[in-house]
C-alpha cells in the first residue's frame, strides 16, 4: 500500500518543537516572538531541473533547500528560530522522503530552526521553505543587516571561498574535467553549502552592509551598491579560491568567483575602523573572512558603478552574465 498524505508527515516531517508555541498538526503553527525581537522572514524555492539535478543524493538535497534559506537568515543577521515547508512531490516515494527529510532535519538540529508547518501535494518535484527568525529592534545601528548600508570608504568582505559550486556545474555540464578527489571537493561545496550564521549574527552592529552571495559576486555585489547609492572597487587577485580553484585556468576562475553562483557566502562591508573587530567576528565564528576591495563614492550616472582592478593596479574586463532566472 502507498503511503497517504497525512501518513506521510507523521512519519518523516512531523517532530516535537521547543521553541515555537505549536507545530505541525493544527490548522496554523504558532511562534512567541521575544519582547524586542523582531521576526525575519525568507522565502525560497528550488524546483527540479532548475536549482538542482534529478541525480542529486536526496540528503544532500534535504539539506540544501534548508541551507539557502538559512543563508538570508545570515545575511540579515538573524538567529534562526523555524521554517515551514511546502512540498511538491511526483509520487510517495519513501527512499527519496527518508534521505531527504534526514539532510533537512540534522541541518534543522544544528542551526536550532524547527520544522512547525508547511503543505504536502502531489506534482512536478518542487521544494518551498520558509524561514522564520529573530532580531533585536534596532537600536543605534544594531538591527538587521541590510543591502543599503555601505559608505564611501568601507572596506568589502566575504567569507569562505568563492566559485566551487559553479565549478562543479561545469564539471556535470561537461566543460572541465577534475580527478575524483577534487570533483569530491567541489561537489561538496555545490551541494553541501553552510550558512554563515554564527557570522552573519556577529555582525550586527558592526558591518554597514550585507547580502548572501547566491547569483554570483557581481550581481549580489550590484544590489548592495544600488540599495546603497555607492561604487566599489574590487580587487580580482584577492578573492578567496580553494586549492581546487587555485589550479584552474585564470579565465575559469574569474568566471567561477565573479560570476558563479550557489556560493551562499556573506559578502558585507564596514568602516574602515572595525577592521579588527571584523577578523575576530571571523575568527569566532570558525569561517575565513577576506577583504576584497572598497567602497567608493557612487560615479556618474550610467551603470558601471563597480570597477575591477587586477593586483598591479590594472582595470580588469569581465563580461559574463551573473545569473538570473529569466536572462539565462
Ligand atoms: P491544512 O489543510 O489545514 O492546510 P494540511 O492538512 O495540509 O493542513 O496539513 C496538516 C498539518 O501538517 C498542518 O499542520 C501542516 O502545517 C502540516 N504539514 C503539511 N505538509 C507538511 C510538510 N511537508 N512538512 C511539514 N508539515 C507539513
Ligand atoms: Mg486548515
Amino acid at each position: 500500500m502507498s503511503l497517504g498524505e497525512f501518513d506521510l508527515i507523521a512519519r518523516y516531517f512531523d517532530r516535537p518543537v521547543r521553541r515555537a508555541a505549536l507545530g505541525i498538526g493544527d490548522d496554523c503553527a504558532l511562534l512567541t516572538p521575544l519582547p524586542g525581537m523582531q521576526l525575519a522572514v525568507s522565502c525560497d524555492m528550488l524546483v527540479e531541473g532548475r536549482h538542482f539535478l534529478s541525480t542529486v543524493d536526496p540528503e544532500r538535497l534535504g539539506h540544501k533547500a534548508l541551507a539557502v534559506n538559512l543563508s538570508d537568515l545570515a545575511a540579515c543577521g538573524a538567529e534562526p528560530l523555524a521554517f515551514t515547508l511546502a512540498l511538491a512531490l511526483p509520487r510517495a516515494d519513501e527512499a527519496f522522503l527518508a534521505g531527504f527529510s534526514r539532510g533537512l532535519l540534522a541541518l534543522a538540529d544544528a542551526s536550532g530552526c524547527e520544522l512547525i508547518g508547511g503543505d504536502t501535494t502531489r506534482g512536478p518535484l518542487n521544494i518551498c521553505i520558509s524561514v522564520f527568525g529573530q532580531i533585536p529592534v534596532p537600536v543605534k545601528g544594531t538591527g538587521a543587516l541590510l543591502r543599503s548600508g555601505a559608505r564611501p570608504g568601507d572596506d568589502l568582505y566575504v567569507s569562505g571561498t568563492l566559485g566551487d559550486a559553479r565549478l562543479a556545474l561545469e564539471v556535470f555540464r561537461g566543460t572541465v574535467s577534475l580527478d575524483g578527489t577534487s570533483l569530491d571537493a567541489v561537489r561538496q561545496a555545490m551541494e553541501l553549502p553552510q550558512p554563515r550564521l554564527a557570522l552573519g549574527m556577529a555582525l550586527r552592529g558592526m558591518a554597514s552592509s550585507a547580502i548572501d552571495v547566491s547569483d554570483g559576486l557581481l550581481g549580489d555585489l550590484a544590489h548592495v551598491l544600488r540599495r546603497s547609492g555607492v561604487g566599489a572597487v574590487l580587487e580580482v587577485d584577492t578573492l578567496p579560491l580553494s586549492d581546487v580553484m587555485r589550479a584552474q585556468p585564470l579565465s575559469l576562475q574569474r568566471l567561477c568567483a565573479l560570476s558563479g553562483g550557489d556560493d551562499y557566502e556573506l559578502l558585507f562591508t564596514a568602516p574602515a575602523e572595525r577592521a579588527a573587530a571584523v577578523a575576530a567576528a571571523g575568527a569566532a565564528a570558525g569561517v575565513a573572512v577576506t577583504r576584497i576591495g572598497r567602497i567608493t563614492e557612487h560615479l556618474d550616472a550610467g551603470d558601471a558603478q563597480l570597477q575591477l582592478i587586477d593586483a598591479q593596479g590594472r582595470v580588469v574586463i569581465h563580461q559574463a552574465p551573473c545569473f538570473d532566472h529569466f536572462k539565462t
